[in-house]
């Protein structure tokens, strides 16, 4: 379990030292720990650590793990993608934000369960950057029209936009993707299609975090570098 304290320091590390070179203020980045797969009882440590954000990809995986981590604070963020059919299922758990917002009907079904529940929720949209068609996310160029659709809806509060970068082990290449959210968020504040308050960028994980934090992001996620590698489900 040390090994996952040391992990994280050398994470946050790792963000300093990227905010720094970027001249930004080492909180203007939060980490949030991509803890699919990962058991509770290593979370726990990470948690114990004084972390406070969790991503989750898989509702299957909230139920567990809010029993075994109760009583424990955290947020937890859904950062997986959501089908449909689980968007009643999501309305049980306390999630901070639902990052993966990416398709007119999942707007509808999220806003018509919501309201029954009386209440709104954070979304963030994701984007695909990366043009690869495996990736999950809105293409960009219907970003504004998704943007224009998303402010009818009340119940979702749209705090920013979250992207998977390419997949390349070499952080360079995946740079264009985290510029391109940027510029994407940008466009659409100054165009004044959405509040300058929706402006978190999610972007960065183990691999190339550094570049997402000199593009902008306000929150990466990581995992394989704080859990060690896991079988993979991208
Ligand atoms: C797993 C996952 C991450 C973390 O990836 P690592 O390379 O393990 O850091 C980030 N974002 C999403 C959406 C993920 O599913």
């Amino acid at each position: 379990m040390n090994d996952i304290i040391n992990n994280i320091k050398n994470i946050r590390k790792r963000m300093s030292q990227a905010c720094e070179k970027a001249g930004r203020e080492v909180d203007s980045v939060r980490l949030l720990l991509a803890t699919k797969t990962v058991a509770a009882e290593r979370i726990r440590v990470a948690i114990d650590a004084g972390e406070t954000l969790l991503g989750e990809n898989r509702i299957q995986e909230f139920e567990v793990k809010n029993r075994e981590l109760s009583g424990l604070k955290y947020e937890r963020h859904f950062i997986g993608h959501l089908q449909l059919n689980k968007v009643k299922d999501i309305v049980k758990y306390e999630v901070g934000c639902i990052q993966s917002l990416e398709s007119i009907e999942l707007m509808h079904k999220l806003d018509r369960r919501f309201m029954e529940e009386g209440r709104s929720i954070d979304v963030m949209v994701q984007v695909n950057t990366s043009f690869e068609t495996s990736k999950f996310g809105l293409d960009p160029e219907n970003v504004v029209a998704f943007l224009k659709e998303l402010k009818k809806y009340d119940t979702l509060k749209l705090k920013g936009f979250m992207t998977i970068g390419l997949f390349d082990s070499d952080a360079e290449t995946v740079r264009p993707s985290y510029t391109r959210l940027r510029e994407l968020r940008d466009r659409a504040i100054s165009e004044g299609i959405i509040s300058p308050e929706s402006r978190e960028l999610s972007m960065g994980m183990s691999n190339d975090l550094e570049t997402a934090i000199e593009e902008g992001a306000t929150i990466v996620r990581v995992g394989s570098a704080i859990f060690g590698t896991r079988t993979p489900i991208l």
